[in-house]
């Protein structure tokens, strides 16, 4: 999608399938699955998106999937549909791991995360996008690296450690614009430091708001997945969202959605919020 100057791509980087149950909380299943069918596990499918943002100055990637660095009892866990398919889809799009400058991560989670790392000859772990500073909030860090028995599934703290011993990290404090007109805000709910991140070019403003509404299926305010370490922040965050795309007409890039990568919403005729796909 082309916004003026600015280019956004999203990069279909994997599928993993997770119990639907644990992606629509408290809303029972005869309704979520009208949705998102599940399989005979219960089990429903879910895309990895990272965006690829290309200022003319900077080519950044937000958030980067799971990559191929987890063992064989997390790949189980995940039901990871294959081998990350990052090389082909740089090269698709004419690019290579070195010309990345930034990486901005939403949050820690390994399906965020691993993927800007990559096993090298040795089989040790190396960054995926060698020349980028990796940005990320400096509370989600912390919890990432501090893990508690509720969020320690999600976080791989061995493999996160190749992160910050890279010296490439770069820890934010709150909402603040990166680049011209790319800017991070703080959204929680998922988990406290989980941030958006907020492309405004060519008049169009864009928001990456990762987690918050993973998908197409999460646009209901009350649904919100059961791993969300604070429900309450999210379903606020949700009403903020749709404030802003139905009155603003913002476009939302989904993290994890199958079939829609951009939308803009609207009110259907009995006032539902819906996606409408865009570009
Ligand atoms: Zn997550």
């Amino acid at each position: 999608m082309k916004l003026g100057d600015v280019e956004l791509i999203s990069i279909f980087e994997n599928y993993f399938k997770l119990d639907g149950g644990a992606m629509f909380g408290v809303v029972p299943k005869v309704l979520w699955n009208k949705l998102c069918p599940s399989n005979d596990n219960n089990l429903i499918r879910l895309d990895l998106n990272p965006l690829i943002i290309k200022t003319g100055k900077e080519i950044l990637v937000v958030d980067s999937g799971f990559g191929d660095v987890l063992n064989e009892r997390q790949l189980k866990i995940y039901n990871l549909g294959g081998p990350t398919r990052w090389d082909g889809e740089l090269k698709k799009n004419g690019l290579k791991p070195e010309d990345i400058t930034g990486v901005i991560f939403s949050h820690a989670h390994a399906d965020h995360a691993m993927g800007a790392l990559k096993k090298g000859k040795d089989n040790s772990l190396q960054l995926r996008f060698p020349n980028a500073r990796y940005y990320i909030q400096k509370r989600e860090w912390q919890d990432a690296m501090n893990p508690n028995e509720r969020t320690a599934a999600t976080y791989l703290v061995d493999n996160l450690h190749v992160l910050e011993e890279s010296g490439k990290l770069e820890l934010l404090d709150g909402d603040t614009e990166l680049f011209h007109g790319i800017s991070v805000k703080v959204i929680g709910g998922h988990t406290p430091g989980m941030q958006a991140v907020i492309i405004d070019a060519g008049g169009q403003r864009v928001i990456y708001p990762a987690d918050l509404m993973p998908m197409t299926a999460h646009i209901r305010v009350a649904y919100v997945p059961a791993v969300d370490l604070d429900p309450i922040t999210t379903m606020k965050q949700k009403r903020w969202l749709h404030e802003k795309m139905l009155r603003e007409d913002w476009v939302l890039a989904f993290d994890h959605d199958v079939d829609i990568k951009f939308a803009k919403f609207k009110e259907d005729e009995k006032g539902k919020v819906v996606a409408v796909k865009f570009g």
